[in-house]
């Protein structure tokens, strides 16, 4: 398993967890506004090589941490594009971790496998604009139909998750917020969250706006009723 680095602990990426972050690199998006663009771009991946993690090394970290850690954060870049991917999180959970999984929701037949083997407790998909708006937000190599797949596998599915959406004020119009919460609706958990314009993929985005708190809170009232419930972060 390629790890292009390890956040030993944390107490925000895990809800009611301690837990690790394990940065599995390379993803199939390019999210103008992605902030973990040296995870993403080949040629930011090519310079970092060199420190990549070897995962007996990213085993023994954890072997010594089972007293101290709940939980493992498999983030990326975009983890289901990992090969080894589930024999992965086998492999921790034999550990007695809990496992969550980051992911952009392209390949639901990857998150089907992870929860029939049941090697995953929580699941943080992000949704990233309507179906519609998708391919101009992250480039062509989306798959709109599996985003929805993948919505529907994770909402049907017994263990946690959260719905996750990045808000700028020049892409998502009161219609694409309507047309995403219908998408995701009667979903348990839906977090808001607030773009930061720095260290972004695209230089472009680092001039685009994010929506002020009050903002945030509007939309989150506006749509309080099409989930269970919604949250800023
Ligand atoms: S934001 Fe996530 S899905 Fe988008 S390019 Fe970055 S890592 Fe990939």
């Amino acid at each position: 398993m390629l790890i292009s680095g390890i956040q030993p602990f944390t107490l925000l990426d895990y809800p009611n967890k301690t837990s690790c972050i394990v940065f599995v690199p390379g993803c199939n998006f390019r999210c103008g506004y992605c902030h973990n663009p040296e995870f993403v771009l080949p040629e930011r991946l090519k310079l970092l090589q060199k420190d990549f993690i070897n995962e007996d090394a990213l085993f023994n970290f954890l072997l010594q941490r089972r007293e101290l850690l709940d939980g493992v954060v498999i983030s990326g870049g975009e983890p289901t594009l990992a090969p080894d991917l589930i024999p992965f999180m086998q492999k921790i959970r034999r550990l007695g971790f809990s496992i969550k999984l980051d992911t952009n929701g392209n390949r639901p037949e990857i998150i089907s496998k992870a929860l029939e083997e049941r090697v995953v407790d929580y699941i943080a998909m992000d949704v990233k604009a309507s179906l519609e708006g998708y391919r101009d937000l992250v480039g062509p190599l989306i798959r709109p139909d599996n985003i929805q797949k993948s919505i529907e596998l994770i909402k049907n599915s017994s263990v946690h998750y959260e719905f996750r959406s990045t808000l700028l004020k020049e892409v998502h119009s009161a219609i694409m917020l309507e047309k995403m919460a219908n998408l995701i609706k009667g979903a348990r958990h839906w977090f808001l969250q607030k773009f930061r314009p720095e260290n972004t993929l695209s230089p472009l985005f680092a001039n685009y706006n994010s929506f002020s708190d009050q903002e945030l809170a509007d939309i989150a009232e506006h749509f309080r009723d099409r989930v269970n419930r919604i949250s800023i972060r």
